[in-house]
This record gives C-alpha cells, sequence and structure tokens, in this order.
C-alpha cells in the first residue's frame, strides 16, 4: 500500500515536471520576435527635449535622413538624439540655481572657469553643437555669398583657398575637438580649432573670436560612415554646410 502511494507520488511528481517543461518549451517558442519594422523605428528630431531648464536643443528643420549619403541618417541621430540632448541635460543640471542660470550661452562659455572641467565640456558641448546643427541643412548652397563670399576672398584669397585651409585643419588636428570659422576681435575671418568641447570663446582659447561655423570631428560625428577616413567626411561636411546660415551668423558677429 505504502509503495503503491510512492510510486503514485512519483508519477504525479514527472507528470507536473513534463507538463512544466512542456509549457516553458511552448513559451519560448510563442515569444514574438520583433518585426523588421520596429527595428528600424527612428524617431524625429522634433521629439527630442532635454529635461527643464534654461537651454533647449537647436531645432534640426530637416529629417534624421535628409543628408544622405554625406551624413547617414543613423549617424545624425544618434548625434542629435545621444549626444547633443546628453550636453544639454548635464548643463542644464549643473547651471541649475546658480548665477549662469539667465545668462545666454554665449555668455557662460566666455565667462566660466575654465578649470572647471565638468562644465566647460557640457556648456562647450552645447554651444558647439547647437552651432554644428545650427549650420548644416538639406538645401545647402554649394558656396557663400554676399558679404561672407567678400570677406571670404578678403582673409583667404578665395573660396578654394579658404575651404582647403579649414580641411587641412580639420585633417592634421588631432584627437577629438573642433574646428572653426571666426570672426576675430578686429573683425577678420580665421580658421582655428579647439580640442575635445572647447570653443574661440572660451577665456582658455589660443585664438579669440566669435564662431560663425562649427566642424564637429569627434569621431561619433562620422565614424559609423567613414571609419578611419575622417578626410572623406570632411569633404562629405562641405556638401552640407547651409551658407545662408553662416553669412547670417557673420553678420550678427560684425554688427556687435
Ligand atoms: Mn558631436
Amino acid at each position: 500500500m505504502k509503495n503503491n502511494f510512492f510510486k503514485a507520488t512519483y508519477l504525479l511528481l514527472f507528470f507536473v515536471l513534463f507538463s512544466c517543461n512542456k509549457k516553458k518549451l511552448t513559451e519560448v517558442v510563442e515569444v514574438p520576435l520583433p518585426s523588421a519594422e520596429e527595428k528600424i523605428t527612428m524617431g524625429i528630431p522634433d521629439d527630442v527635449q532635454a529635461n527643464d531648464g534654461s537651454f533647449q536643443l537647436e531645432k534640426l528643420g530637416f529629417g534624421y535622413d535628409a543628408l544622405t549619403p554625406n551624413i547617414s541618417a543613423i549617424t545624425l541621430e544618434n548625434h542629435y538624439s545621444k549626444h547633443y540632448l546628453s550636453y544639454t541635460n548635464k548643463l542644464n543640471e549643473a547651471i541649475a540655481g546658480t548665477n549662469l542660470e539667465n545668462l545666454t550661452i554665449e555668455e557662460v562659455v566666455s565667462q566660466l572657469d575654465t578649470s572647471n572641467e565638468e562644465l566647460k565640456n557640457n556648456a562647450g558641448g552645447y554651444y558647439n553643437h547647437s552651432l554644428y546643427f545650427k549650420c548644416i541643412g538639406a538645401k545647402a548652397a554649394g558656396q557663400p555669398k554676399d558679404s561672407l563670399a567678400a570677406a571670404i576672398d578678403k582673409d583667404f584669397e578665395s573660396f578654394d583657398n579658404f575651404s582647403t585651409q579649414f580641411k587641412g585643419e580639420a585633417t592634421k588636428l588631432f584627437g577629438s575637438g573642433w574646428v572653426w570659422l571666426i570672426v576675430d576681435r578686429s573683425g577678420k575671418l580665421q580658421i582655428t580649432s579647439t580640442a575635445n568641447q572647447d570653443n574661440p570663446l572660451m577665456r582658455n582659447a589660443k585664438v579669440q573670436g566669435k564662431p560663425i561655423l562649427a566642424l564637429d570631428v569627434w569621431e561619433h560625428a562620422y565614424y559609423l560612415d567613414y571609419q578611419y577616413k575622417r578626410k572623406n567626411y570632411i569633404d562629405a561636411f562641405f556638401n552640407t554646410i547651409n551658407w545662408r546660415k553662416v553669412e547670417e551668423n557673420y553678420e550678427e558677429a560684425i554688427a556687435k
């Protein structure tokens, strides 16, 4: 009798275990795999919002895929919605409740203590990316016109000379940093570069002035598209420059 009871218990246990296994196997098979559509879903730039704070992202004004084949959608989406957003949020966090909170970003970067690495990196990261995204566009014109074209001819002899010098500065810049076209204190155009997220408005800049065009040569700006071929990215960037915006920046810089 006792024996039969154990036999029955073992049978029941075996049955329960077997059922569980069977159920488990069925569950694994039934887990839905992400569809191809879900995998390629990408948000839109206007949906990217910084957390509450003094600064918001510069509006992109075009879709992530608008700059292909010069800059791919995945690179632009990562750059704008991840890197730029992160600098913006960290800057807002860092200045909340301080006397920097109510200043313009130009005032923040030119006044900040450059030995405060964290603030310098996040404020610079915000300012630099805002200018970069402002100066590129889907309907980019090939060359500057009007007052900016005249100033480039005056200070660099020709547009070709200017672009050779600018591209040269970007190619030789070691490591992560930025290349700039600036209006210096005498009103002259100059090409310069800075390391990391520094910029020519900062007190530590070797050449100071008001930036009117910014080229990001951090690897995150091009590596998915061009890998180690930074020069190809620099050439492609020139196809995306919105010279009308750069000219607006120029007019604003010389008016001050
Ligand atoms: Mn960047």
